[in-house]
């Protein structure tokens, strides 16, 4: 459709016509001794936004240089009623920028606008949270006798690495940068290849406001300058979110240098439907929680295990809400489900909708081509498969795309058997208007957030993070400031009185 292509070529021509898309170290655009470029992609109509340098190992030691620079010059030294206005007015410029900042998150991922700027107040609200708590950091004081007095400090680890993947690029940059700025450290970022333009922009507004180099940001691939983070000997604490394979590499690279690791990996989330839940409310919860941001979510209800008694109107309100999600383009206000992000999710995800159909697993519903109009873009139609079982791939695997499994329970325990049958753990949701059951099964649940009736909302003040193979330690809430902090223990020997 050339209309489209022509109405994004405009959009891309707008947002980065008169702006420089480059490494961000020291304060400033930084050209990295390599010729290596990445090019970001608008996948709805599979066209080039920007090249960007890529950086290498020389460049990370470049940005951890100017990390620690700025940590040992006034930064380690900060109050934390300086560090949490900094912070506030950082945020307060982000949210001046929230259209351009929408708009770009919009073209380098495909999320529909309206999610996207979803996306930049949640970047902004967890700023804002971490502003607030950076003034609570607090020690203990420790009863030892008289001859002692000890306490503790909090301090910060000096320069942190953080990593991230391509589906969340602002928020997720500001999960990692809030907590750890509130903290009083100093930061260099790896964003992911495919969306890096916004933890870009966002890096280049917070040079209104932060000294030069506490906020460094240095795009290029995992195995170059992914690895060069999590290697470093300068890095003392390593905060990363991607999936479980890489979790695993970067915990053993920073195993080298025992600096600390907190990841946030990916996740197979099981919804358990109760007898007794509300289908329509649950439908719709389920639907959300497999489309939004077209299931390129870490904590995506992608298995639905549904008690046999209410299977079928479950299956009639989730199809429902499933044809209440309009696919397009992600520039209008109207669309609610945009393409995949990169070329790689998209074949990755077909090949997993080939792999279910092989499998035996009914198709309930798409499964097919794009929608016609979007045939260059990277775009998968919601797809449903019923009568799936746990040893099949596609309930076992993170798809990481509009792809919804529907099993079934007969009993408590079977209900709860399946959906703990993973490795991973990062969320699960629960269907019941019965409160004790609710209460029963978010206890026996093996996951890490638990919702009920619901998909979603986060916030900030709550903690986030996986259990089992979906991570270690938490982002948000007072958890992940405390994650970017290490204790210190006083003596201080107490001499007898001798006046
Ligand atoms: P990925 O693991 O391929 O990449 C994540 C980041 O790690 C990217 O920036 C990448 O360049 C970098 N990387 C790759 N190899 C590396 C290496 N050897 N050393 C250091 N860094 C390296 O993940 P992805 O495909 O970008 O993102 C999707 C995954 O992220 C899914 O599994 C999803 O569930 C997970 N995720 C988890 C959360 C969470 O909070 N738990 C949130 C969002 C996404």
């Amino acid at each position: 459709d050339s209309d489209l292509l022509a109405a994004h070529r405009d959009e891309i021509e707008a947002l980065t016509a008169s702006r420089e898309f480059a490494p961000w170290i020291d304060g400033g655009h930084y050209s990295p001794e390599t010729e290596n470029s990445v090019r970001t992609v608008d996948p709805a109509v599979n066209h080039p936004i920007v090249s960007i340098r890529a950086c290498n190992a020389e460049d990370v030691d470049s940005a951890v240089d100017a990390a620690w620079d700025a940590f040992d010059g006034t930064w380690s030294s900060t109050a934390p009623a300086e560090r949490a206005a900094k912070i506030r007015e950082w945020a307060d410029l982000l949210r001046e920028h929230e259209s351009e900042l929408a708009r770009l998150e919009c073209i380098d991922t495909g999320k529909p606008i309206s999610q996207a700027r979803g996306e930049v107040r949640g970047a902004v609200d967890t700023l804002e949270y971490y502003a607030g708590i950076c003034r609570s950091i607090e020690g203990d004081q420790i009863t030892t006798g008289d001859d002692l007095h000890a306490y503790t400090r909090r301090e910060p680890f000096g320069v942190v690495g953080q990593i991230i993947p391509w589906n969340f690029p602002l928020w997720s940059f500001a999960w990692k940068v809030g907590p750890a700025l509130a903290a009083g450290n100093a930061t260099v970022l790896k964003p992911a290849v495919d969306a890096p333009l916004t933890p870009l922009r966002a890096a280049q507004l917070s040079a209104e406001t932060f000294p030069d180099g506490v906020i460094n940001v240095v795009p290029g691939t995992g195995s170059e300058a992914g690895s060069a983070l999590t290697d470093h000997d300068g890095v003392r604490k390593v905060s990363f979110t991607g999936s479980r394979d890489v979790g695993e590499l970067v915990m053993k690279s920073a195993a080298a240098n025992v600096a600390p690791v907190t990841l946030e990996l990916g996740s197979k989330s099981p919804f358990v439907v109760f007898p007794d839940a509300d289908v329509e409310k649950v439908g719709q919860a389920v639907a959300d929680g497999i489309y939004y941001s077209s299931g390129e979510i870490c904590d995506a209800f992608s298995r639905a295990i549904v008690h046999e008694d209410v299977y079928e109107p479950f299956v009639d309100e989730f199809l429902g809400a499933t044809e209440g999600y309009t696919v397009g383009d992600p520039l209008s206000e109207e669309t609610t489900l945009g393409p995949l992000t990169t070329d790689e999710q998209y074949e990755s995800v077909r090949e997993y909708i080939e792999i279910g159909k092989e499998e035996e697993a009914t198709l309930l519903r798409g499964g097919s081509a794009p929608p016609s109009g979007f045939e260059d873009g990277w775009y998968v139609e919601p797809t449903v498969f019923s009568d799936v079982d746990n040893g099949m791939k596609i309930a076992r695997e993170e798809i990481f795309g509009p792809v919804q499994t529907i099993q079934t329970f007969s009993s408590y325990e079977e209900g709860i058997d399946l959906a703990n049958d993973t490795r991973f753990g990062l969320s699960a949701g629960i269907g019941t208007e019965d409160l004790s059951l609710a209460h029963s099964a978010a206890a026996d649940l093996q996951a890490g957030i638990v919702y009920v009736n619901d998909y979603g909302p986060i916030r900030p003040e709550a903690p986030y993070g996986g259990f089992k193979e979906s991570g270690i330690g938490n982002d948000l809430g007072k958890e992940s400031l405390d994650h970017y902090l290490q204790t210190k223990s006083v003596y201080m020997n107490l001499e007898e009185p001798t006046l």
